[in-house]
């Protein structure tokens, strides 16, 4: 499954900096940042929403994590960042190709986001 807006970023069809990238994932710049810093990780291959994860996705979801702390790394902000997954339009999920949200560059109370 590729034909979310993110598989076409991933195949190439659609333009994008990549910021990261490695045999399992990509990073990119979020188009739309609510934050001064707001990166993307998203696997190569497409699980549409969290809960669609299967036991045999645990090594990829273990990668998207390392990999979202290699990416705060390169942009500065491994000292204070957020890491965020929507689950399902009621939560704000819009791309259905799970994707992390690396958020920073504000302060980060509880709350906030
Ligand atoms: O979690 P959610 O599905 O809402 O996140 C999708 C994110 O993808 C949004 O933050 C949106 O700004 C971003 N996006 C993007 N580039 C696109 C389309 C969406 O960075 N071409």
């Amino acid at each position: 499954m590729t034909d979310t807006i993110f598989g076409k970023i991933i195949n190439g069809e659609i333009p994008a900096e990549r910021l990261y990238e490695d045999e399992h994932c990509i990073a990119i710049n979020d188009i739309n940042p609510q934050a001064p810093v707001h990166a993307l990780v998203i696997p190569k291959t497409c699980i549409a929403r969290l809960v669609d994860a299967q036991p045999d996705d645990q090594a990829l979801l273990g990668h998207l994590l390392l990999a979202a702390g290699k990416v705060a790394d390169k942009l500065g902000v491994a000292d204070a960042f957020r890491l965020i997954i929507n689950n399902g339009a009621g939560a704000g999920q819009t791309v259905f190709h799970l994707h992390l949200h690396i958020m920073a560059g504000k302060p980060l109370a509880e709350g906030d986001m």
